[in-house]
């Protein structure tokens, strides 16, 4: 599975008995990540049947509570649990502090290794890449520092031809290179150019998380071209005024991002819990951008580079 993501959790301010607060479950190309982790983020990982132990890195947007007042308890079960893997903690720099206190106050000294990295609101960032994957931080407005995140797999290599290697009896110590790109040179001094060995890898699939935020224009310009964008909608259009007091977004603000982005499929989420069919989100963002999609806890959306399908857990 190249891309799954798992919606947790998609309420606002206060957990209630039908809906948790903001937290995602993503698995891309084979890494398991978690993006923001309200109240109850782990119960729902064992609701949802999603192993614990296999997230290794933990993304937090901004120090509202509704986006990570669940993490000192996961934290804590994995130390309970016997954790030896290391955890990485991508947050706001008050983040490790706030975990310090918190961890210090109870004498915990965690069984495993906990590190943390600070993410900042000046400009878009790097913060994490390995071979398969790269994940950016980019800021976004509200009333606290906070940033979305941006999660893409990397350009895969070319994929070589079978029949190729035995036609020009290519050794095994070329092909590396011939899918990175190479040509081949036979040993009678013929150049093979690479599209003749290779054909083209499936483009790589990208997410963006564009957590609490004021509309913002230049949202677009960092997320461009996503296959899925979150991107939150506390408020309808009826309540544009309450939605810049509080600097938040309506569903139509998102589905402006998810246009300029030229994005394929846009999640909402975060609705405040004034109104009472989330639905009626989706139908507003649909008026001007048709793929937009209303989360709801256990909706599962799996990715390729050819489709995206929406299916429950
Ligand atoms: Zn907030």
């Amino acid at each position: 599975m190249a891309f799954e993501l798992i919606i947790l959790g998609c309420g606002s301010a206060t957990p209630t008995s039908t809906q948790h607060p903001t937290a995602q479950h993503l698995q891309i190309a084979e890494r398991f990540f978690l993006i923001d982790c309200g109240e109850g983020t782990q119960q729902q990982l064992r609701k949802y049947k999603l192993r614990m132990s296999k997230v290794n890195r933990i993304f937090i947007s901004h120090m509202h509570g509704d986006h990570y007042f669940g993490l000192i308890g996961l934290i804590s079960s994995y130390h309970l649990l016997n954790r030896k893997t290391a955890l990485h903690i991508y947050g706001p720099p008050e983040l490790e502090q706030v975990i310090k206190v918190q961890l210090e106050s109870s004498g915990t000294r965690l069984v495993y290794p906990l590190i943390f990295h600070a993410t900042q609101t000046n400009s878009k960032e790097l913060i994490f890449e390995d071979k398969m994957v790269e994940v950016f931080s980019f800021p976004l407005k509200h009333s606290v520092p906070v940033t979305g995140f941006l999660f893409r797999e990397k350009e895969k290599e070319r994929n070589m031809l079978g029949d190729k290697i035995e036609e020009f009896s290519i050794p095994h110590y070329d092909i590396k290179k011939i899918k990175q790109g190479a040509d081949f040179t036979t040993q009678d001094g013929l150049v093979v150019p690479n599209k003749e060995l290779t054909k083209d890898p499936l483009p790589p699939v990208s997410y963006a998380f564009c957590t609490d935020t004021a509309f913002m224009e230049k949202t677009a310009t960092f997320i461009s071209g996503v296959d899925v964008l979150y991107h939150e909608s506390t408020f309808l259009q009826e309540d544009i005024a309450r939605a810049r007091k509080t600097k938040h977004s309506t569903a139509m603000q998102a589905a402006k991002v998810a246009a300029a982005a030229n994005v394929k499929r846009l999640l909402l989420g975060h609705y405040s819990v004034r109104y009472e069919d989330n639905l009626l989100f989706e139908q507003e963002a649909k008026r001007t951008f048709t793929n937009a999609t209303a989360t709801h806890e256990g909706m599962r959306i799996l990715a390729t580079p050819k489709n995206i399908t929406i299916k429950e857990v």
